[in-house]
């Protein structure tokens, strides 16, 4: 990946502008779509498409790219492709959102090759429980945003009627433009500036809108929240965000989940880990001792004579696997708590303690001392 030129797969200039990068990756993606294109090599193109413009397409790579010569640093693109890591469907790990860029182009547009727009994504942080996130929840929360315009069905004229097609760019909203250069006359395409590229020229605006064809309100969402989900993931709800100035898509709703620490209880993926504290006498006699386990209470029996230390596990009492019905596992370190504060009854008794202790009662100490032999 290192070597290759991604200006030459994109057939733009090293001075490209942002926009002359987006517009020549979007042509590009059209063309050679695997769900347009049926030759054989499209998809490889494709794919080297999509990887030139996730460097190009993003500043910090661009000049990292411009300095270097190569896309060191940047994410691994495999993760864009063979679907590893993250999650399906409408729940993605928080990959940038280039496929929903690429789809865009293709959402519809009556058979034109209209470039369709995506709505701004709305980005949000959300706050739970620990056992929200480990039984899962549903939460209502209140979002202000861009909403396509009932009264014009988004168009921004009169009942929707009110507009005609651009003479310009008959519609299509882009038009081409030759431009003389130093190395000769080149054809570019770009917004057509008659109809600010939505290929309508509105005759009567709107009353609702005021001729934008979205207006900001204020919505109440339900977020379901998956049973597993874990600290600093990332919901995403398709279609949740920003409706778009212009025809198009809605942008997505991402939330980044925040759980809330558990008194005790420390999760590590979908297992729990506690460290028990229990009098060393409770670990010398044994007993039974109630911990807090995932939504409850689990008697625990301690056995005579338990080592500080053991470590006891609780199958399938973890937290349940995002996409499985699966269980991890609740692992409780046991560890022996001695006395803040000794009393002179207690140091009576642990001294003749002491002088019945022979080194055979603790193998541990007698093979350590028997090394110094
Ligand atoms: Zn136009
Ligand atoms: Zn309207």
């Amino acid at each position: 990946m290192a070597n290759k030129d991604y200006y030459e797969i994109l057939g733009v200039d090293k001075k490209a502008s942002e926009d002359e990068i987006k517009s020549a990756y979007r042509k590009l993606a059209k063309k050679y779509h695997p769900d347009v294109n049926k030759e054989p090599s499209a998809a490889t193109k494709f794919k080297e498409i999509n990887e030139a413009y996730e460097v190009l397409g993003d500043q910090k790579k661009r000049d990292n790219y411009d300095q270097y010569g190569s896309a060191e640093g940047a994410p691994n693109f495999n993760d864009f492709f063979g679907g590893g890591g993250g999650f399906s469907g409408n729940f993605s790990g928080g990959f940038s959102d280039i496929f929903s860029d690429i789809f865009s182009a293709f959402g519809g547009g009556g058979g034109k090759t209209r470039i369709m727009e995506k709505g701004e994504d709305i980005n949000l942080q959300m706050t739970i429980s620990f056992e929200e996130a480990a039984f899962g929840c549903s939460k209502q929360i209140i979002i202000n945003r861009n909403e396509k315009c009932g009264q014009c069905n988004g168009t921004g004229a009169k009942d929707g009627k009110e507009f005609s097609t651009c003479n310009e760019c008959q519609g299509s909203g882009r038009v081409r433009y030759t431009q003389n250069t130093l190395f000769g006359t080149t054809i570019r395409e770009g917004v057509c500036k008659s109809c600010n590229g939505s290929g309508k020229i509105i005759k009567q605006k709107c009353g609702t809108c005021s001729g934008r064809g979205y207006s900001k309100n204020k919505s109440t969402i339900t977020i379901n929240v998956p049973a597993g989900i874990d600290n600093d993931q990332i919901l995403k709800m398709q279609g949740q965000g920003n409706a778009p100035a212009r025809e198009g898509i809605n942008g997505d709703l991402n939330i980044k989940i925040n759980v809330l620490p558990h008194k005790v209880l420390v999760r590590k993926g979908i297992d729990i880990t506690l460290d028990l504290y229990l009098p060393y006498t409770t670990l010398i006699l044994g007993g039974k001792v109630d911990i807090p386990i995932v939504g409850g209470l689990y008697e625990l029996t301690i056995s005579e004579l338990t080592q500080s230390g053991t470590v006891m596990r609780l199958k399938n009492k973890g937290i349940k696997m995002l996409k499985r019905e699966a269980f991890g596992d609740m692992l409780i370190i046991v560890k022996a708590e001695f006395p803040k504060v000794l009393d002179k009854k207690t140091k009576e008794i642990i001294k003749s303690l002491q002088k019945e202790n022979t080194d055979n009662l603790f193998p541990k100490y007698k093979k350590f001392n028997d090394s110094k032999k």
